[in-house]
C-alpha cells in the first residue's frame, strides 16, 4: 500500500483513499493463518511455548489454562507496537491484554475481545475461534500506526460467569477509561446450514445501536470480499463478555454465529467441538468483517515507507522520523545506518524501519538489481493495447507468481487474479469507459500502470 501511494504521486495525483487502505488490510486476513491458529489453540497440533513442545488441549477454566495464556503472550510478543499485560485479577484468573497506543487520540480506546477459557478439551468454536480471530487482527493491525488506541483482550473465566471481562470492565469504568466500543467475539466459526448468516447481538446501551449500524454499513461497503448475511438480535443475549461492558454503560456488541436461527455449533460445550466442525470459509469472512471494523475505527495513519533509488542511494519518503535500515536477507539491522538515506555497496534487498510519534512501521523490502540509476527507472512491465476495449495484456520479464489487480481512479479494487505467466490477459470489457490502473505485485516488486478503457 505504501508503495502504491508513492507511485500515484509520481503519476501526478494521490488518489488512493483510506477506504482502499482498509481493503488492503482486509485482504491480508489469511485463511491459512486462521486454520493453523485454530488447530494450535484447540490442541489439534502441537506448538512451542517457553521453548517446549506442547499441545494446548486443555483450556478449561481454573484447571491449567495458564499454558494457553502463556501461548497468547508469546504470540503477542512477536508483534510490533504492542504493550502486553498479564492482568491477574484473582488467584486463578488471568486476562491477557495487548495495547496498541494511538498516536493522535491515545485516550480513545477501541477494544476487541473474546474469552480463551473453555468448558472441555478442544472447544475450537467456543472460543478458540474468537481468540484466533483477535490474534490474526493483531498480527495485521500491529504493523500499522493507528490514530486511536486498540486493546486486544483475551478473557479468562467467561465460562464461570464472565469473571475476567467483568473484572476488567469494572476496573476500566473506575479508572474512567474512554472505551468507545467493545467488539466481543464468541463462537464465530460454525455455519451448519451454509447460509452465511451471523448475529450481531445489541441493546440500546450507550452507542451500541450506532456501532451495529456501522458494522452493517461496512458489510455493505466491503461486500465484494465479505460474503455474509447479518441478523440483528435486539435485545441481544447477555451470556457473553460484552455484558459486563453494557453493565458499565459502555458501547458493545457481540458478533458470532447464528444462534438466532438455531444454527449454533451442534457440539456446543462438549469435547466434540473440534476444528472439523468449523466452516473455514465462513470463519474467514467473519474475521474479515472484524478487520474492516477495527481498521476503520483505529484510523490508519501510515508512515510513508516508500523507498526510491537513485544510483547507489536509497531514500525513504517519510521525513522527520527515526530511521533504522535493515538487510532483508539476513533480517539484521545495519548498524549505524540511521539516516533517511542509505548508501548501498552491494545488490540485495533492503528495508527501513520508520518511527514517528513512537510508532514504528517497516517498509516492504526493496530489491536493488543495479547500482546504476538508468537501469533502475526502467519498467519491468508493459501493458497493451492502451487504450483498450476488451482485453488488457500485461507483458513482464519475470515468471514469479504475481497478483494483477485493476483499480478505478478512486482506488477501489475492481478485480484481481494471480498468474505466473509472462503474458497475462485480463478481461476489461465490462468496465465503463475511463481511466483505470493495473497493479502487478510479486513478492519482490509492485508496479502500477494507468490504462484507458474506451
Ligand atoms: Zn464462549
Amino acid at each position: 500500500m505504501k508503495r502504491i501511494v508513492s507511485i500515484m504521486i509520481l503519476l501526478g495525483s494521490s488518489i488512493f483513499t483510506s477506504g482502499q487502505n482498509i481493503q488492503d488490510l482486509i485482504d491480508q486476513v489469511s485463511i491459512s493463518e486462521l486454520s493453523s491458529g485454530l488447530h494450535i489453540f484447540s490442541g489439534e497440533t502441537s506448538t512451542t511455548v517457553n521453548n517446549t513442545t506442547v499441545s494446548i488441549l486443555n483450556r478449561v477454566s481454573n484447571t491449567g489454562n495458564d499454558l494457553a495464556a502463556d501461548y497468547l503472550v508469546e504470540e503477542l510478543q512477536n508483534l510490533n507496537n504492542l504493550m502486553i499485560t498479564n492482568n491477574v485479577y484473582s488467584s486463578l484468573g488471568r486476562n491477557v491484554i495487548a495495547t496498541q497506543t494511538g498516536t493522535v487520540n491515545p485516550n480513545d480506546i477501541y477494544l476487541i475481545c473474546g474469552h480463551y477459557d473453555a468448558v472441555a478439551n478442544y472447544c475450537a468454536d467456543d472460543n478458540a475461534s474468537g481468540t484466533v480471530a483477535i490474534l490474526e487482527i493483531a498480527r495485521i493491525l500491529s504493523e500499522q500506526c493507528v490514530d486511536n488506541t486498540i486493546v486486544y483482550a483475551f478473557w479468562d473465566e467467561e465460562e464461570l460467569g464472565l469473571l475476567g471481562a467483568r473484572n476488567y470492565a469494572n476496573a476500566a469504568a473506575a479508572r474512567g477509561d474512554n472505551i468507545k466500543a467493545v467488539l466481543n467475539l464468541d463462537m464465530m466459526g460454525y455455519d451448519g446450514d451454509g447460509d452465511n448468516e451471523f448475529d450481531i447481538d445489541v441493546r440500546n446501551i450507550a452507542n451500541s445501536i450506532t456501532m451495529k449500524d456501522e458494522l452493517v454499513a461496512l458489510l455493505n461497503t466491503y461486500n465484494s470480499s465479505i460474503n455474509l448475511n447479518v441478523n440483528i438480535v435486539d435485545p441481544g443475549t447477555p451470556f457473553s463478555d460484552h455484558k459486563p461492558f453494557w453493565d458499565q454503560n459502555y458501547t458493545a456488541v457481540l458478533l458470532g454465529e447464528a444462534w438466532s436461527k438455531n444454527d449454533q455449533n451442534s457440539a456446543y460445550h462438549t469435547a466434540a467441538d473440534r476444528v472439523n466442525l468449523i466452516d473455514l470459509s465462513y470463519y474467514h469472512d467473519m474475521v474479515k468483517m472484524c478487520m474492516a471494523y477495527m481498521a476503520t475505527k483505529a484510523g490508519i495513519s501510515s508512515n510513508d515507507t516508500a523507498i526510491t533509488q537513485a544510483g547507489n542511494l536509497l531514500q525513504v519518503n517519510q521525513t522527520a522520523a527515526v530511521y533504522q535500515w535493515v538487510d532483508c536477507n539476513n533480517r539484521g539491522v545495519i548498524t549505524g545506518e540511521n539516516g533517511r538515506t542509505l548508501t548501498i555497496n552491494a545488490l540485495g534487498d533492503y528495508a527501513v524501519e520508520v518511527t514517528v510519534n513512537g510508532c514504528t512501521e517497516r517498509s516492504d523490502c526493496f530489491t536493488v538489481t543495479s547500482l546504476n540509476s538508468a537501469d533502475v527507472v526502467a519498467s519491468n512491465i508493459s501493458v497493451y493495447p492502451n487504450p483498450t476495449t476488451d482485453f488488457l495484456t500485461i507483458e513482464r520479464k519475470s515468471d514469479l507468481l504475481a497478483s494483477f489487480s485493476v483499480y478505478d481512479i478512486r482506488g477501489k479494487k475492481l478485480k484481481t487474479m494471480n498468474s505466473r505467466d509472462r503474458l497475462t490477459k485480463i478481461e476489461v470489457s465490462a468496465l465503463s469507459s475511463g481511466f483505470y490502473f493495473i497493479e502487478v505485485r510479486t513478492s519482490h516488486s509492485k508496479e502500477i500502470k494507468r490504462f484507458v478503457k474506451k
